[in-house]
């Protein structure tokens, strides 16, 4: 179904889709959040795919293969190297879309926050339900005996971080060539499901599963807030092309 056929595009400048998108938010008691790296960018975390991000930086082999699943098995060590060089985000703080989206589930307004990032700083924020599609690095298991750890025994760890048992410790990070957690799937496509308003922001939503779990939306409006054109825009009845910062200063 083409939502756009069905809900006309609202035009207006940046000031005007904000306001727009108050009303929608005070109009509606089911709301869900989709979120990629853009929403934690304003939190001094870099986006990985950006022009300057994190794939775009000079290594012995391309992030994407070192974040690999064959490589975690075949080069723990450079796998650790990299990883606790350039995936440590424990230290960063909210910014003020994590904090509005937080006061919007508190108020009752907001169902689920589905977000691609692993930074945890949803929950920080004080976001309850949030479905972390590619995993977090707040939660480490061990690869033989499954004890849980947390990020600190992977960070601070010297070299390959190891379990009493002899265990390696893997983090819950969706790994390329891994599969995602199909309940977290579940949940999201459900939440999203159910909504009447969806607001996705963020994200190129070139990056799968973003481009799919969006189209099990049924509800009324589909918001979209980036700050260049995305190739689902015309899936949007407002499309905000501004900082996430600047929108939700004003929310
Ligand atoms: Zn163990």
């Amino acid at each position: 179904m083409d939502i756009a056929l069905l809900y006309p595009f609202f035009r207006g400048d940046s000031m005007e889709k904000i306001e727009k998108l108050k009303k929608l938010i005070s109009e509606s008691n089911n709301i869900v959040f989709f979120g990629g790296a853009g929403v934690s960018t304003e939190s001094g975390i870099k986006d990985f795919r950006s022009k300057d991000g994190l794939y775009n930086e000079k290594y012995k082999y391309p992030p994407e293969k070192i974040l690999s699943h064959t490589f975690f098995l075949k080069n723990t060590e450079e796998f650790y190297k990299f990883y606790k060089e350039k995936m440590n985000c424990v230290n960063y703080n909210p910014n003020i879309t994590h904090k509005v989206l937080a006061r919007l589930e508190e108020q009752g307004k907001l169902k689920a926050v589905i977000t691609q990032n692993i930074d945890g700083l949803h929950q920080k924020a004080g976001s309850k339900n949030v479905y972390e599609l590619h995993g977090s690095v707040y939660r480490n298991h061990c690869t033989k005996c499954n004890k849980f750890f947390g990020p600190e025994s992977v960070f601070a760890s010297d070299g390959i971080p190891k379990c009493e048992c002899g265990g390696i410790i893997k983090p819950d990070v969706v790994l390329y060539e891994e599969a995602l957690d199909q309940n977290i799937l579940v949940n999201s496509i459900n939440a999203i499901a159910n909504a009447d308003l969806l607001i996705i922001a963020g994200t190129s939503l070139t990056v799968y599963p973003a481009s799919s779990l969006i189209r099990y939306f049924r509800g009324k409006n589909v918001v979209l807030i980036n700050k260049d054109i995305t190739p689902l825009d015309n899936l949007a009845n407002l499309v905000i092309n501004d900082t996430l910062g600047n929108v939700f200063k004003n929310i």
